[in-house]
């Protein structure tokens, strides 16, 4: 009873000294669930969908018509949208992307501008709206199954229609759009989707997404998900079959998500031999259409149409493009049981650049993700060359990457042209395929997409420096202006450093994670789980952090909260390192240092500066233990043997400081007085007591020269000035301005 009583009695003045010198603490470990949603029969609390997990489906059939002479679309749409929720539904609400340009946009109005003393015409045409564009859907009809119109409503790019009958659990409903609208030219209003003008030979490409009116999302999370489109927040859709007509000018190449049903009808026959050829050639692309097709099409310009017949199954959304200045290649994939065509279409000017390296980064993209995810599962993956674009759909991407007029190119466009490619088509996966609501969660798709994206670069490309996605290359946002950072779990509309934060540190966040944080074999079982959890259907972040945990055994709460949820930055440093060695039995024979304690070493009593190892180690006694210390056990230890353990070991205490905030794991190099070098890596656990400073003791056999934390830049530490020990001369400089 006394014994204990003393016990707590230590505690007690420990917490006192505690309180004083540890900073108001954070909860930095503390568990997410007070942040998450309450998990449900929908979604599982391991980050699965649950087993009452349900998702609504959009059936398309359209014909379209691209008219090349005014450059618009006019289409016709029948959906069909099965209510599998189980919800009565009164209404449906519709996406109609286009009226982002409509007169009188939301998009405009709420833009923040300013105005300098010299603005050049381009950016302020742009800027200040001042071309003169009649953009938007032209809707002419909204009608049932039989033809009848039905009431609608159109709330800036939102449409409301009002169901005659409740739609019930597993009803169906059919109707019909007609509608139209012109094309915006890229060179000036930049879009997502837009047609380029060649003045050279007077012929257009176009490469049309977000082109007729899509179903949004109805979910469990947040019933329709209708927050208007003002440009930076992208789509949420639903899965859907989709039928779709294209109608072109006959000398028109086509490519767009699907497979394509009559190619013998737009096709020559040799086009659809090399065609079938290209579905056996694995080593490379066979060219469909080639560049002198290409060149003599570009001069008949012919008035004709051509009718061109795709089909998806199981895709978000539908997207194509079409010119009649496209080259065309093709080449089989082997993806498990799978042989997916990897194709590119581009005009001449993309070459010699497309034809050398577009297909080749699809199938490197598509092979490498479906190594970390699921086996690609659609029988296309398709690039093409759009000047300034870098934008995904299912099947087809739109990429960027012009080489100059003579065809000469930088490595930076080769580079740029491989990595914008792999990005989108990886985009098949997520959000594709693994469909997140990229309008309300971002990061979900562009940063997951970032890190594959670097996984398959730095697999695939390892010649070229590709850095976006690496923890040193994030360091200089990291170091930045923290009034313009937002934390990653935020709407993209309110994002600033949209590059910096959605793509860049959520990417590096996985690559973290994967490297330095879980290791690739457990971070490779558990994204690899969430991927098969969720293909096809539409997590949330939630369901993300879980499933990571769920299959990896990884506590990683503390790091989606200061990744995720914090704007926090890491700057660990080493404060103080002492070195201590042992007294030698023979040395204190009578053993008068009974009562030395940690940091009170020093013989001669003077105060000695631990900031180098010249002054040789401090010396401590190891005492015989105290017959008190056993208390109610009847067995002893053998004091002797714990003695030799550290008989001539060299023992370093060091003081680690979290200044920036955000916690990590601590990585150090030892570097030993014979020139090897260790690495200790300690899980980021060790600030979970204290989450600002750490002291711990290490016992080596060797005697050290130098110490470094995070020596490979892997946790975006800040400064690396203060991860040294000794202080080298130029961080003692560095210290000294700063003072001064
Ligand atoms: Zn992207």
């Amino acid at each position: 009873m006394k014994r204990i009583l003393k016990i707590s009695l230590l505690v007690v003045t420990m917490q006192a000294a505690w309180a004083q010198e540890t900073p108001k603490w954070q909860g930095k470990f503390e568990q997410l669930d007070q942040i998450l949603p309450t998990p449900n029969e929908y979604r599982s609390g391991s980050g699965a969908p649950g087993p009452k997990y349900w998702q609504q489906k959009a059936d398309y059939v359209i014909n379209v018509e691209l008219n090349d002479e005014n450059q618009s679309v006019t289409g016709s749409e029948t959906i069909t949208y099965h209510n599998n929720s189980p919800d009565v539904l009164r209404y449906l609400w519709l996406q109609l992307d286009q009226n982002k340009l409509a007169e009188g946009n939301m998009t405009q109005k709420t833009r923040a501008t300013t105005l300098r003393d010299s603005v050049d015409a381009k950016t302020a045409g742009s800027t200040y709206n001042l071309y003169d564009f009649d953009g938007g859907f032209k809707i002419k009809s909204v009608k049932d199954a039989g033809g009848k119109e039905l009431p609608h409503l159109v709330n800036y790019t939102m449409m409301r229609i009002d169901l005659p009958q409740p739609l019930n659990p597993g009803q169906k409903y059919t109707f019909s759009i007609d509608w139209s609208y012109n094309i915006n030219d890229g060179v000036r209003v930049r879009e997502r989707t837009q047609f380029e003008y060649f003045p050279e030979d007077g012929n257009y490409s176009y490469v049309i997404a977000q082109w007729f009116p899509r179903m949004c999302v109805y979910d469990d999370y947040e019933g329709w998900q209708n927050k208007q489109f003002l440009g930076q927040g992208e789509f949420a859709l639903p899965f859907g079959d989709y039928k779709v007509k294209i109608t072109v000018p006959a000398d028109h190449i086509v490519g767009a998500t699907g497979q394509l049903k009559n190619a013998e009808a737009v096709l020559s026959k040799e086009q659809v031999d090399r065609l079938n050829k290209a579905k056996t050639s694995f080593d490379k692309p066979v060219i469909i259409a080639t560049q002198q097709e290409a060149v003599q099409r570009e001069k008949t310009k012919l008035k004709e149409k051509k009718t061109w017949e795709f089909q998806a199954e199981n895709v978000r959304d539908f997207a194509f493009a079409t010119s009649r200045k496209f080259i065309w290649d093709a080449q089989a994939v082997k993806i498990g049981s799978k042989t997916p065509l990897a194709m590119s279409f581009y005009p001449k000017e993309g070459n010699p650049l497309w034809e050398k390296e577009s297909t080749k980064a699809v199938k490197n993209a598509i092979e490498v993700y479906s190594r970390m995810t699921i086996d690609y599962p659609y029988p296309v993956a398709i690039s093409v060359h759009a000047a300034h674009q870098g934008m995904e759909y299912p099947m087809i991407c739109f990429n960027y990457g012009r080489p100059a007029k003579d065809g000469t190119y930088t490595p930076a466009v080769r580079k740029g042209m491989i990595g914008v490619i792999v990005h989108e088509v990886g985009h098949n996966f997520f959000p594709m395929i693994i469909n997140n609501d990229e309008r309300q969660t971002t990061w979900m798709d562009e940063g997951v997409n970032t890190f594959v994206q670097l996984v398959t670069e730095i697999e695939r490309y390892p010649d070229v420096d590709f850095d976006r996605g690496k923890p040193a290359a994030l360091v200089p946002y990291m170091k930045g202006d923290r009034t313009t950072m937002r934390p990653l779990m935020i709407n993209s509309e309110q994002v600033i450093q949209f590059g910096n934060e959605q793509y860049a540190k959520a990417g590096t966040g996985l690559f973290m994670l994967r490297e330095t944080i879980m290791g690739r074999e457990l971070f490779d079982k558990a994204f690899k789980e969430y991927a098969n959890r969720w293909a096809f259907k539409h997590p949330k972040p939630a369901d993300f952090f879980r499933t990571m945990e769920d299959a990896s055994a990884v506590d990683l709460d503390w790091f989606w909260k200061g990744w995720f949820y914090t704007t926090d930055v890491c700057d660990q440093s080493i404060d103080q390192v002492k070195w201590f060695k042992m007294r030698k039995e023979e040395t204190d024979p009578e053993k008068k240092n009974l009562k030395v304690k940690q940091g009170d070493l020093n013989a001669d009593g003077s105060e000695k500066k631990f900031d180098n190892f010249n002054n040789g180690p401090e010396p401590f006694s190891l005492t015989n233990t105290d017959p008190r210390m056993y208390g109610e056990f009847r067995s002893t230890i053998d004091d002797k043997a714990i003695m030799q353990k550290l008989d001539n070991k060299n023992i370093y205490e060091v003081t680690l400081s979290n200044k920036g905030g955000l916690v990590m794991p601590v990585i150090i190099q030892w570097t030993y007085k014979d020139g090897s070098k260790e690495i200790e890596r300690i899980p980021a656990e060790i600030w979970r007591i204290n989450e600002t400073k750490v002291t711990k003791v290490f016992v080596k056999d060797k005697e050290v020269t130098n110490i470094v934390i995070d020596p490979y830049q892997e946790v975006t530490d800040i400064n690396a000035q203060d991860n040294t020990f000794p202080k080298t001369a130029s961080s003692k400089f560095d210290d000294f301005k700063k003072k001064n």
